[in-house]
């Protein structure tokens, strides 16, 4: 083991999991997951603080969670990085029982028996949780990972996860994106010559990736994905159906009271696993309200898995339109694709695999273990980091979604569009717009929108120290750095003494 280890660490949505490499066969490394109490591989992303005021991570989090929902945060990697007008908050907003609201920052803040969290502070305690199971288990201090993210992850979100490394002093050397990592699962070692698709649904985010791979070189040709779909979602269809029934049977709303949802929830989510494998699962929970009367109300109903796919038919209809759009993006067609590789656990979803047999031609490979592969492959990309390493690795990415800044009434000006392959530069040259004017503000947004308005704030960037001069006289040369991490930097300098300007960020509400 070397002195400073080098972990993988898969930060997930539901459930978190770290990997090393512990030597090797035959010039392939050998990837251990590094195990937690109870032989589990995996911690559940879960931050809560309980009665008498400790903090719990993981396990312990989420054992307490029925009875304490208010003070229980899950699902929080959604909320990373954004701001908190964004559609996607006000949605968490109506489902999770903990209190989200704005930020000093416009980003969003939970409270938590009435302290205050932001959203890197709470990845950063289960970041924390993982680095201690890890240190533990290694018998060395770690302090050094290279953390997963989903592709579709903007510049701000995977600046959110970098925060919460250092604020526990973890460095985060690199963030790969969670299909790549996968990718390097399934084929670092076997020389491969290989186009596959790695269709990733976990817990709250949906990706998918087409990434060639030329033995050593994992090139990503296309890219796109939906932070908004996953399990939670396909709980959630469920949830809304119960509630509607129960309603309809009693005329009482359940939605108001946080212990009955917190059960219906977790019931939910056990009834859909199994319904991957059984037809059909009673949904029965006793004593989950009272009438006006003090007569005690039970659920009791039966869920079938034809009602489950009707209830979520349009969130799997949403992968697959995804899916078509990637393979249009990555200029191939299905007969160009060898292998489709399923990660996340919803992906064990009998009509997921089926409507991805339908689309392909062919039926997804078991090439990778689904919850598994994301850790396994940040552990081999952490052991290419490592100074003793003989494996090479070569990852050639893309940007998940256009970057730009936004223009004059807040249209979109695209400056790298999306699937734009990184590392990447480009230069933009803008002009004064009035006389003396000194200082150039400028708006970079990340989306696919034409309007700046429904895309992702990045930053306000300020270029102060302009000649001063007539409108239109002085230029601004500004380049825009994306390194390959996928997150930007910006400078500018003035073309015709070729001085660099002074450049601030401000990351404020859009
Ligand atoms: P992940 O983020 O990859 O750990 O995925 C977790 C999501 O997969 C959760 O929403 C789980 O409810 C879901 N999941 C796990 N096992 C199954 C299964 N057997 N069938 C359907 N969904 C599952």
């Amino acid at each position: 083991m070397p002195k400073e280890p080098i972990i993988g660490i898969d930060l997930g949505t539901t459930n978190s999991c770290a990997a090393i490499v512990e030597g090797d066969n035959a010039g392939v490394p050998i990837v251990k997951l590094i195990p937690y109490k109870g032989g589990e591989y995996t911690v559940p992303s879960i931050f809560a603080i309980d009665d008498k005021g400790h903090e719990l991570i993981g396990y312990e989090a989420k054992r307490q969670w029925q009875l304490n929902p208010k003070n229980t945060v899950y699902g929080a990697k959604r909320l990373m990085g954004r701001s908190f007008r964004s559609d996607i908050v006000e949605t968490m907003q109506r489902v999770v029982a903990y209190s989200v609201r704005p930020g000093q920052k416009n980003d969003v803040v939970i409270d938590v028996a009435n302290k205050e969290f932001s959203m890197p502070e709470i990845s950063a305690r289960i970041l924390n949780k993982i680095r201690d199971v890890a240190s533990n288990y290694l018998r060395v201090p770690v302090r050094r990972a290279v953390v997963t993210v989903p592709a579709y992850f903007n510049d701000r979100q995977r600046q959110a996860v970098k925060d919460a490394g250092k604020s526990i002093d973890l460095e985060v050397l690199r963030i790969i994106n969670e299909p790549t990592a996968a990718a390097l699962a399934y084929g670092v070692g076997k020389k491969l010559n290989e186009t596959v698709v790695i269709f990733d649904l976990g817990g709250g985010t949906f990706d998918v990736s087409i990434i060639e791979i030329r033995d050593r070189v994992f090139e990503v040709k296309a890219t796109g994905g939906d932070i908004f779909l996953g399990g939670i979602d396909f709980d959630n269809a469920m949830i809304h159906h119960i509630l509607k029934d129960f309603t309809a049977k009693t005329g009482i709303d359940l939605a108001s009271d946080p212990v009955a949802m917190q059960r219906i929830k977790d019931l939910a989510e056990r009834t859909k696993c199994d319904l991957s494998a059984r037809e059909e699962v009673p949904f029965n929970i006793p004593f989950i309200t009272m009438t006006a009367q003090g007569q005690p109300l039970n659920i009791e109903l039966k869920f079938t898995r034809k009602l489950l796919e009707q209830l979520t038919s349009g969130l799997v209809d949403r992968t697959l339109q995804m899916v078509a759009r990637v393979l249009v993006d990555s200029g191939l067609s299905t007969k160009d694709i060898d292998e489709v590789m399923l990660v996340g656990g919803q992906t064990r979803m009998p009509v997921v695999q089926e409507r991805l047999t339908k689309f392909f031609g062919k039926p997804p490979s078991k090439g990778v273990h689904p919850d598994e592969a994301v850790a396994i492959g940040a552990a081999l990309y952490a052991h290419s980091l490592q100074d003793d390493t003989n494996l090479r690795l070569q990852l050639l990415d893309v940007i998940p979604m256009a970057i730009g800044l936004e223009k004059a009434g807040g249209a979109f000006h695209v400056v790298f569009p999306r699937n734009a392959p990184i590392p990447n530069a480009k230069q933009v040259t803008a002009t004064t717009s009035f006389d003396q004017q000194t200082e150039l503000m400028m708006r970079i947004f990340q989306g696919d929108n034409d309007q700046v308005i429904r895309n992702e704030l990045l930053g306000e960037f300020t270029f102060s120290g302009i000649r001063a001069d007539k409108a239109g006289k002085a230029q601004v040369e500004i380049t825009f750095d994306v390194n390959i991490e996928g997150i930007l930097t910006m400078h500018a300098r003035d073309p015709s003494s070729g001085r660099e300007m002074k450049t601030t960020v401000r990351v404020t509400q859009s």
